[in-house]
């Protein structure tokens, strides 16, 4: 049965590019009844901290990615952070030696410094490690290692290794020549295991059966199947997945904007959206489907379906679909989502808290036309603001002073009707009372609404007017009017 894992190095947050990675294995594994698992390699240890891996841990949380096998959850073939599987890569480099398919190079930094600054200056380029201790006689070997001089491990590269070659999933057939393979390190002086060697080995031992990752590992892959063979091992299935570019052509960066996911949380996007987006970034269900929910992707997600074209990152495409999501959110795990934007238009923890159906109220407001749940912070603070009013000048000046007079004869009657307590506080009498004073001062309905909007929401692009009088007060909404009459 298939077994995937996202491997992500706690060097930094979890970044568009590795979520794109996450999310396919995740997809790749629950379309076919495999296991997820997550790998945390940690062991650069200059860069990798316990914070970033909390970090990771959470986004992956966040975008509803549940790993069978990994950190917090456990497993069979743990443990999952690479730094405590120290024991199985010594136990990997004893197979290598009883196999005769290592050897110990005890070549100093130095000297391996000056060679390859001798080919340099003879204008050639380095060929990579010249198999000095490859050459080395079984006795001086064991002298050596007797008299305990440090040594690293050193991969021998068979010499008469033909093409190294697999058939990538998303790249098709691949060919590397294996003569420009030099000696790759696989255990460094100090014991600790190279990128390559650890990586090899946790896939191996953790049965994982496809490899899904960035295509900038592709350079790896033939080194790490020479690993494989040196095991006795078979390779996984790779699948190595192209680049996202930003809208410009060139690589996503920094440049292009948010590269986190976090970033793109607390800017208002929905996980769902977050998911349904990356997953498009090089994979397609039929080439047209925009909307594709976590679960139809969870049943419809095949790596024959991966394009080897880069993909292109479209921030206008992301921003309409996170509408399409925020259209069909409930109205509850919309408040729930949407408390800190709340917050900033100016509801409190505890009105929220105690009055749920209100903020429920809240959502139609928004929900046609919201991008991101954010928007709540910058279109809703007037619903919050009791019986002040901050007049946006440009409406003011528009709506207000152009219109002069009449704008003051619609407030004054809007005012009446807003104050008469005969008339239930709910949307549509409201509206229904306002809407009669076309007829009665003979204005067209824009004339009418307008200076209404203005004078209750502080500008002309406010959400959806009598929805949201209805979710005031009365007497704020009559004060909002006479400070404006006055
Ligand atoms: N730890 C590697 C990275 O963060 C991934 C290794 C792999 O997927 O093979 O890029």
């Amino acid at each position: 049965t298939v077994r995937v894992r996202f491997a992500p190095s706690p060097t930094g947050k979890l970044h568009i590019g590795g979520a794109r990675t996450a999310i396919y294995n995740w997809a790749f594994a629950r379309a076919m009844g495999g296991t997820f698992v997550l790998r945390i390699e940690d062991t650069d240890p200059e860069r990798s901290t316990e914070e970033n891996t909390q970090v990771i841990l959470r986004a992956m949380r966040w975008l509803g990615l549940d790993w069978d096998e990994g950190p917090e959850v456990g497993g069979d073939f743990g443990p999952y952070l690479q730094t405590q599987r120290f024991d199985t890569y010594a136990a990997a480099l004893e197979t290598l030696k009883q196999r005769d398919a290592v050897y110990p190079c005890f070549c100093t930094k130095e000297e391996l410094d000056a060679k390859r600054q001798a080919a340099e200056s003879a204008g050639q380029a380095y060929a990579g490690y010249d198999r000095t201790c490859r050459n080395l006689s079984a006795e001086e070997v064991q002298a050596r290692l007797d008299a305990g001089e440090k040594c690293c491990w050193r991969l021998k590269v068979p010499e008469d290794h033909g093409p190294i070659e697999f058939d990538d999933a998303v790249y098709g057939h691949m060919s590397f020549p294996a003569d420009v393979m030099d000696d790759m390190i696989v255990v460094r002086t100090d014991g600790t295991p190279t990128y390559n060697f650890a990586v090899v080995c946790d896939d191996a031992n953790m049965g994982i059966t496809h490899v899904i990752r960035g295509d900038d590992h592709l350079s790896n892959t033939p080194r790490q199947i020479l690993i494989y063979e040196a095991l006795g091992l078979t390779p996984p299935t790779f699948a190595h997945l192209s680049m996202i570019l930003g809208g410009d052509g060139k690589k996503l960066s920094k440049r292009h904007g948010a590269t986190s996911v976090e970033e793109y949380r607390d800017q208002g996007f929905l996980s769902d959206t977050m998911v349904n987006f990356l997953a498009l970034l090089g994979w397609s269900l039929d080439g047209e489907t925009t909307i594709i929910p976590r679960d139809v992707l969870c049943k419809e997600f095949s790596l024959d379906r991966i394009t080897k074209k880069d993909a292109v990152f479209d921030e206008t495409k992301l921003l309409w679909m996170n509408g399409q999501y925020i259209k069909e959110m409930d109205p509850a795990e919309w408040v729930r989502l949407s408390r800190p934007w709340l917050i900033e238009a100016g509801a409190t923890e505890e009105d929220i808290d105690a009055n749920p159906e209100k903020y429920a109220a809240m959502y139609p407001l928004l929900a046609e036309r919201e991008q991101r749940l954010s928007d709540a912070a910058e279109k809703l603070p007037y619903l919050f603001w009791g019986p002040k009013v901050e007049l946006d000048e440009k409406s003011v000046n528009k709506v207000l002073l152009k219109e002069g007079a009449r704008a003051e004869e619609v407030l004054r009657a809007a005012r009446d009707i807003i104050a008469d307590e005969s008339i239930e506080w709910a949307c549509d009498p409201l509206q229904d009372a306002c809407r009669a004073l076309t007829e009665k001062l003979d204005m067209k309905a824009k004339l009418v609404f307008q200076p209404i909007r203005v004078a209750v929401c502080g500008n002309m692009v406010s959400p959806p007017l009598f929805e949201s009088i209805e979710l005031m007060e009365r007497a704020d909404i009559v004060a909002r009017i006479d400070t404006v009459l006055e």
